[in-house]
């Protein structure tokens, strides 16, 4: 059986007196009867880990280098997230591969450097619509994820994947319960035929999930939980999301 998981990316928002509220809420409504964590900005994990010790809600981070020290301005290592008690840091978000230009192998590089450090990666893939549209979808998210299981190798089951089709993030139109349902089962499939212990690994939906829309998306045999964008900046609807996994 697999324990659900919520994540919730608050992207570039935040404000010193809002996210103590935030958490405070978040951490108060304990327990959920599901693992939940926050990946807040850079600059507010020292907040975030402040505040949440001691409690099992966890936090972690956006984004990571794919090199652990040197001259890369502007970077943020796995270590100096380990030292900061990240449990996650998201790689390969849509929106990263968008402005940022990531690619499938830098993705990779900075899912094992997490990894490496014992910060688990959430692994996001998805396609855009007009990929969705020429009937690629199949071919465009197992193209990403092969990148990762290849560079992960033996380790490629400690990662946690989200779907998070591009066309439904942040555009308040959610992919339905079954065409989700039909991406992660082709997801996990691929995860289980490369590692073998596919049936154990956290597969999350994520793309406009809501508080009225979440309970049917988590209800899918193959959706462990969600990666929550806008909905996490708001604490009801995030405790909602949040118990609507428990
Ligand atoms: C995201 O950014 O990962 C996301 C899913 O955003 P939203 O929930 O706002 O669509």
């Amino acid at each position: 059986m697999r324990r659900k998981l919520v994540v919730g990316n608050w992207k570039m928002h935040g404000s010193r007196p809002a996210n103590a509220e935030l958490l405070a809420a978040v951490a108060g409504a304990r327990p959920y009867g599901c693992d939940v964590a926050v990946c807040v900005p850079f600059v507010y994990l020292g907040e975030a880990a402040a505040q949440l010790a001691g409690t099992d809600v966890r936090w972690g981070a956006q984004d990571v280098s794919p090199h652990d020290q040197g001259a890369y301005t502007g970077e943020i290592s796995a270590p100096m997230l380990q030292e900061l008690g990240c449990r996650y840091a998201i790689v390969g978000h849509s929106e990263r591969r968008a402005y940022h230009a990531e690619n499938d192998e830098l993705v990779a590089a900075k899912a094992q450097a997490a990894l490496g450090r014992g910060v688990t990666p959430i692994v996001c893939v998805g396609e855009t619509l007009a990929q969705r549209d020429a009937g690629e979808t199949e071919a465009v998210v197992k193209r990403q994820l092969s990148a990762v299981i290849h560079t992960l190798a033996h380790c490629a089951a400690e990662m946690v994947v989200a779907y998070e089709p591009v066309w439904a993030i942040g555009t308040g139109r959610t992919a339905t319960p079954d065409q989700a349902q039909a991406v992660h089962a082709v997801l996990r499939a691929q995860l289980h035929a490369a590692t073998g212990r596919g049936d154990r690994m956290r597969i999350l939906y994520g793309g406009s999930v809501k508080a009225d829309n979440a309970q049917a998306l988590f209800g899918m045999a193959d959706i462990d939980g969600g990666l929550i964008g806008g909905a996490s900046l708001k604490a009801a609807d995030f405790i909602a999301i949040c118990r609507a996994a428990g």
